[in-house]
């Protein structure tokens, strides 16, 4: 079932939200060639915990080991933190960071580059940013959770880009996953209306090459199956009456 949230309720995800986007400012200057992901790890460990009642929301979450997840290059999702990766020049690293405060949670990912990156990888986020954005302006009242993955398709055809099909958004509060699904792939009309109180998290993810995926033997990092980049960008957003309200963004970024 899809729990709706009071205002009251969703401001303290964007209270939460606020963190995640305070993070993702502080560590970008800390991706950089040599850096292991498990530095980054621990940075994000303890700039979320420096916030009274805030733990990560992904340590333990299934029985994943890290803080957050740190998925680079081929790699799509829920990549482990380890000593033994090291960024390297080119590089993409996505960021996928959850925030539990006070017994809410917010959720959302950034895909970076390390150092200087070729045109390949910046026409990969600059799209697949591109398409979170569009998937948001859907997000409205009167519209279906299909709106969503509609707009992601619209801006996706055409680039060269394919989009994973078999992860997919979905709703946060309680929980970081909760119903409903929120698919990337969608069509416009389809699925469960959109509700005033809804929050869902939005995470198109785009590969340059094929939208098949598998999960390494460690059982969590989620490739694509050719081997070729992907990016992910990822914000959790409320429904309400005067549209769409990104919950991780910065108080000083929210639109007035
Ligand atoms: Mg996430
Ligand atoms: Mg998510």
């Amino acid at each position: 079932m899809i729990h709706l949230k009071t205002p009251e309720e969703i401001d303290v995800i964007a209270r939460g939200g606020a963190i995640i986007a305070d993070f993702l400012v502080e560590i970008r200057p800390r991706i950089r060639p040599g850096v292991s992901t498990l530095e980054l790890d621990g940075f994000a460990d303890d700039f979320i915990r420096a916030h009274a009642g805030a733990v990560p929301a992904f340590k333990g979450l299934y029985g994943f080991p890290g803080s957050v997840c740190t998925s680079t290059n081929e790699e799509v999702v829920h990549g482990i933190p380890k000593a033994d990766r090291i960024l390297e020049e080119g590089d993409l690293i996505s960021i996928d960071v959850g925030v539990k405060l006070d017994g809410w949670c917010s959720d959302s990912a950034w895909t970076f580059p390390v150092g200087e990156i070729d045109e390949e990888a910046k026409h990969l986020l600059e799209v697949t940013e591109d398409a979170l954005d569009r998937a948001v302006a859907a997000t409205v009242l009167g519209g279906y959770v299909g709106d969503i993955g509609a707009a992601v398709v619209t801006r996706v055809e055409g680039t060269g880009l394919s989009i994973i099909r078999d992860l997919v958004g979905h709703g946060v509060g309680r929980e970081v996953h909760e119903e409903p699904q929120v698919p990337n792939f969608g069509r416009a009309g389809m699925g469960p209306a959109l509700r005033e109180g809804m929050v869902v998290a939005i995470e198109p993810m785009l590969s340059w090459g094929t939208f098949e995926i598998q999960t390494l033997d460690d059982h969590w990092t989620v490739v694509t199956q050719d081997g070729t980049r992907a990016a992910h960008f990822e914000h959790t957003v409320a429904v309400t009456a005067a549209g769409p309200r990104v919950l991780t963004v910065a108080p000083a970024e929210a639109p007035a």
